[in-house]
């Protein structure tokens, strides 16, 4: 019997406002414990929360850029439960109405596109960290975090495969990026998942028991994860048991999840408007003015680049991948007038490996954009050949300086001179008379063995193709 899987994603973003989302503490990453979080994030009484604007417009921001319905009118909610992290005994959040309802994120799997619903995406606060390590038999509070605004984003169970699972959870990643509205630091928590997963045989109608597998920190973690739980699901339906619907864990060491506490319905949380915070009212004019701010979003600017560069889907895909990158191509393209293939090739193979290899990523590029551009500039007027382009943008990027400085100091202007090109030619022939005899013999494959002598004795710096060109020419007799 086949078993279809069946996948829904909750993603908590984080926000990128200065300040908290009920409060005017700051909301940045890595400071002390407890340094920053004032009476209102710790729930003292006698304090009132006073909504973040800039929260708010992230949220709509997002909820335009997936075609969503913008909440004219959205409620906070409180959200009861205990824990030790968070000190009012309930989280503040949307419930019934949230902020964002009903937009839709498209990805692309095997070539195919999709069409991935979302719910809903309502904004809520952060809770604190307990810190279970830092002290020996206790466990640390940092209330820090509480207060962080959050938009969490729930998706519609319309994910079919872990493949699919991170495709929709890479593309919401870019766009929350690209929109500025979370940094998408997964390691920091600033982006976390979490998966909802069921199974069924293939052709039912309703859909399976579902568990819930909590902040899942990477994409490569949230494939495994579902991946273990849809096999671990279909062995226990196949051996005649029954899920229980609970939320697990996922334990990277082991690559498996397990039981953390069986799953809380909605009303055990006890949900109702809080009294505290007024109902927040978005007029039309408020979201157009949004809409107007919006930047061009990664699927616009992909099929633009695949369209007015002439790029192919991939390398288009590679490029729009961050803004940044995006942005630091169509500088090079545009301060060189290189080929737009050329100039991918370019960003894409030399640029980028060389800045995976040194672990950092364009913002860190000690190459800037025209100054890629300048390089590229001397491989199109031919003043240095492809080979040698890669000699110089080596030095480049260990901070030598730029292209034409390179080139000059060491002398690698391409000889482009035919008669130098063909006395190097003949001392090459005339150094390997069996070479030259066993080609003329027949041995054809020799032809690229005195290309490579001539290349030596240039030092690489010969016109490849006057040297091919005139290599054959006086290899023929
Ligand atoms: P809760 O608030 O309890 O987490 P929701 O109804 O908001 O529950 O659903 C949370 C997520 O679970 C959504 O992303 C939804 O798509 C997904 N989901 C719902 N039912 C299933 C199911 N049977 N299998 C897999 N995912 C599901
Ligand atoms: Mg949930």
């Amino acid at each position: 019997m086949e078993w279809e899987a069946v996948i829904g994603l909750e993603v908590h973003a984080q926000l990128l406002t200065r300040s908290k989302i009920f409060s005017g503490a700051p909301t940045a990453y890595g400071a002390e414990p407890n340094t920053q979080a004032c009476a209102v994030d710790l729930g003292l009484p006698g304090v009132l929360p006073v909504m973040n604007a800039a929260a708010l417009k992230m949220a709509v921001m997002f909820g335009l850029a997936i075609d969503a319905q913008i909440a004219r009118k959205s409620v906070f909610a409180r959200k009861h439960y205990f824990y030790p992290d968070l000190p009012k005994g309930y989280q503040i959040s949307q419930y019934e109405l949230p902020a964002v309802a009903r937009g839709h994120l498209d990805i692309e799997v095997d070539g195919a596109t999709k069409r991935i619903g979302i719910t809903r995406a309502h904004l809520e606060e952060d809770a604190g960290k307990s810190l279970h390590d830092a002290y020996a038999g206790m466990t640390g509070i940092d209330l820090n975090r509480a207060g962080t605004p959050l938009i969490e984003i729930v998706s519609e169970p319309d994910l079919r495969s872990p493949a699919e699972a991170v495709a929709y959870l890479k593309a919401l990643h870019q766009l929350v990026v690209y929109l500025g509205v979370c940094d998408g630091n997964m390691q920091e928590g600033s982006f976390r998942c979490d998966a909802n997963v069921s199974v069924r045989r293939t052709g039912a109608a309703e859909f399976g028991t579902r568990t819930e597998t909590k902040n899942v920190n990477s994409f490569r973690y949230v494939e495994k994860a579902i991946a273990y739980e849809i096999e671990r699901q279909i062995e226990v339906l196949e051996s005649g048991g029954r899920v229980v619907q609970e939320t697990r864990l996922f334990d990277p060491s082991s690559g498996q999840t397990r039981t953390m506490r069986t799953k809380e319905d909605a009303n055990d949380y006890r949900y109702f408007p809080d009294p505290d915070l007024l109902p927040v009212v978005c007029s039309n004019d408020y979201i157009e003015a949004i809409r107007r701010t919006l930047p061009e979003l990664p699927a616009a600017k992909r099929a633009r680049f695949e369209s007015q560069y002439g790029l192919s889907p991939y390398d288009a895909s590679v490029l729009t991948g961050e803004a940044a990158l995006a942005d630091f191509y169509e500088r090079v393209v545009a301060a060189s007038g290189a080929e737009t293939k050329l100039a991918a090739n370019w960003v894409i193979g030399d640029l980028l490996g060389a800045l995976n290899k040194a672990g950092t990523d364009i913002s860190g590029s000690p190459v800037a954009a025209d100054a890629l551009a300048g390089l590229l500039k001397r491989i199109s007027d031919n003043t240095i050949s492809g080979k040698i382009a890669k000699e110089v943008f080596e030095a480049m990027f260990a901070g030598e300086g730029d292209a034409d400085a390179i080139i000059r100091a060491k002398g690698l202007v391409q000889i482009t001179d035919e008669d130098a090109i063909v006395a190097a030619i003949e001392q090459v022939i005339a150094a390997n008379p069996g070479q030259l005899a066993d080609y003329r013999a027949g041995k054809d494959k020799l032809f690229g063995f005195f290309v490579g002598q001539v290349m030596k004795a240039t030092r690489g710096k010969a016109n490849p193709e006057a040297v091919n060109r005139l290599l054959r020419a006086k290899l023929a007799g």
